[in-house]
């Protein structure tokens, strides 16, 4: 099987947050299965959706995997039970480490359970500028604009604050 190419947001806003973060990166790209062939720097971003909460540090990586994205998925899961995250009470709340599936080559998966592209991926500065330090060339499979040009025309209330970590 060949592998594929992968783009992973990682996040957290509890604790050591960068650490937790590369620490949620090593635990995927220090396996068999998974290889690390692009990460952007760290971010520090402001809170969307649900405000009230503490910022957090964000960044993108890319992968080759052999994992299916189901299996990605599941062991995206996997680590964030062992970094400690314990079933969420607020919907987009305070989480130790949040691990997402942006893409997976040219895929469009369309269920409750993973959904690619993520379906926020495009609204959300948080995702865009960290994948543009990595690919900015990158296409989105669905809406065929480059990730630059999503980054570039996010609409004026997608505007959150995205500060490159010293
Ligand atoms: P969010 O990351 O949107 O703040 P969660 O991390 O709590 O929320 O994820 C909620 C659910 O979203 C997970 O149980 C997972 O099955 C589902 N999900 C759907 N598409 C994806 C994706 N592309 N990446 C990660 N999780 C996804
Ligand atoms: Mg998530």
């Amino acid at each position: 099987m060949l592998p594929h190419i992968a783009y992973i947001g990682v996040g957290s806003n509890l604790g050591d947050k960068a650490e937790n973060c590369l620490r949620g990166i090593r635990a995927l790209t220090s396996g068999e299965h998974s290889r690390l062939t692009g990460r952007s720097k760290l971010y520090r971003t402001e809170p969307v959706d649900y405000q009230d909460q503490d910022w957090f540090v964000n960044a993108v990586i890319r992968i080759e995997t052999r994992l299916t994205p189901f299996e990605l998925l599941e062991m995206l899961q996997g680590l964030q039970r062992n970094a400690g995250r314990i079933q969420d009470t607020v919907r987009f709340g305070p989480r130790v480490l949040d691990m997402d599936i942006l893409l997976i080559d040219d895929e469009i998966i369309d269920q409750p359970m993973l959904t690619v592209p993520h379906p926020r991926m495009h609204l959300r500065r948080f995702v865009l500028q960290p994948l543009c330090d990595i690919d900015p060339m990158l296409r989105h499979p669905v809406l065929h604009q480059t990730v630059q040009y999503l980054r570039d025309h996010l609409p004026d209330d997608e505007n959150q604050g995205v500060w490159e970590l010293p």
